[in-house]
């Protein structure tokens, strides 16, 4: 599932830093072999962008290898100091939430943020999703800093064989269903443990087949990576967002990109078939939901849009996030980081499988503490959800 289309000859924020004496510390898929057919490449944006991959090995996900993904179970940055299950239940129906994505993103400026990353955990609740409007509420977002020199990982980049993955320590107890803090044991086995009954209950009809039986002699005996009730699991990779320029090569907008901030102008309009796009979006009246359509029909596979310090790409005019709370933890302000796009909801197969309501957003925007307050473990960020401004359908 090779969804990147775009070149890597950009500058980036993410692949700069990485790049620099320690590219190994985070996968980034190298398509340099591809056979781009597209052609002209056309002006970075300073917007790093998200795409989903399968990798070519599970273990590439595990935590030494400090992954950006969606699904499946988090991958802890701090292994020991992970938040509790009360810091992961939905504030609206206080059901433990689900791992939705996490995006490895260090700052090699200071010395405790070498090894930083953002975890993000959904309810699953459709009835959360609709009750709650344009706030963040039913999402939840969480900032994880380590320093270079730390107990749980080695300095130097790890090894790419997954050798290593089977000889990682256990440092807190987690839920067999969710991966999140987990302190019921199974009362049958006494060896799993889970971080609520309902998890217990969820996760029994894989847990069943092992719980009785005399080997269960610990849980990895049970390496089931894709339960039903998790998010499907996939890889992040980061390109940097490359405008492509139809029919336009001889356009000479390069000045236009030079302070690194996204810079959408009215050019960029001029280069999409109008007709097909006023289609597609005839019942959303809504020119900031234009801009956005425009924006990412550059890139139509992108699930995140990561520019720390910059503006993210509203879809919509109404909901407009104005006053970011700042961090609860210094004080500091909250600047953007990242936003998570409409097309992971097809990733995330929430349409299809559940029959009415389903869980779903325009864009979250997740703002971050521009102190990168040093706290130990895990760190509450803030999320916005904004929906897309519909008029009902004729
Ligand atoms: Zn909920
Ligand atoms: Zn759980
Ligand atoms: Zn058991
Ligand atoms: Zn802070």
């Amino acid at each position: 599932m090779s969804s990147c289309t775009t070149d890597k000859n950009g500058t980036s924020n993410i692949l700069d830093k990485l790049n620099d004496d320690y590219d190994k510390f985070s996968v980034y898929s190298e398509s340099d072999d591809d056979d781009n057919s597209s052609g002209s490449a056309g002006a970075t944006t300073g917007v790093d962008l998200g795409f989903l991959q399968t990798p070519d090995n599970d273990w590439l996900l595990h935590p030494i290898y400090f992954p950006s993904k969606v699904g499946g179970k988090p991958a802890w940055l701090n292994p020991e100091i992970i938040p509790s299950s009360k810091d992961v239940e939905c504030v609206l129906c206080n059901k433990p939430m689900f791992f939705l994505l996490q995006l490895y993103a260090p700052d090699d400026s200071k010395e405790h943020t070498f090894h930083r990353t953002i975890f993000v955990f959904s309810c699953k609740d459709p009835v959360c999703f609709q009750s709650s409007g344009n706030n963040g509420c039913p999402i939840k977002v969480f900032r994880c800093c380590l320093a270079r020199e730390n107990k749980y990982y080695s300095s130097s980049p790890p090894d790419y064989d997954g050798k290593s993955v089977s000889s990682f320590p256990t440092y807190a107890s987690l839920c067999e269903a969710c991966g999140c803090a987990g302190s019921l044991r199974c009362a049958n086995c006494k060896i799993v443990t889970y971080c609520s009954k309902l998890h217990q209950k969820l996760d029994w009809k894989y847990h069943k087949i092992v719980c009785k039986s005399s080997n269960n002699t610990s849980p990895s005996s049970v390496i089931v990576r894709s339960k039903a009730f998790l998010f499907p699991e996939s890889e992040i990779v980061i390109e940097p967002e490359e405008l492509s320029k139809p029919q336009s090569n001889k356009t000479n907008d390069s000045s236009q990109n030079t302070s690194g901030a996204p810079s959408f102008t009215n050019k960029d309009l001029k280069n999409v078939d109008e007709k097909e796009f006023e289609q597609f979006c005839e019942n959303i009246d809504d020119k900031t939901f234009q801009k956005f359509q425009t924006r990412i029909k550059h890139n139509q596979d992108q699930v995140i849009r990561y520019n720390r310090g910059g503006e993210p790409l509203l879809c919509s005019n109404t909901a407009i996030p104005k006053s970011i709370p700042a961090c609860q933890s210094c004080g500091a302000e909250r600047s953007f980081e990242f936003q998570i796009m409409p097309q992971l909801l097809m990733h995330l197969d929430v349409d299809s499988s559940i029959e009415g309501p389903t869980i779903d957003w325009g864009t979250l925007l997740v703002y971050s503490c521009t102190g990168d307050c040093n706290t130990s473990g895990y760190t509450q960020e803030f999320v916005w959800r904004q929906n897309f401004a519909t008029k009902e359908k004729v």
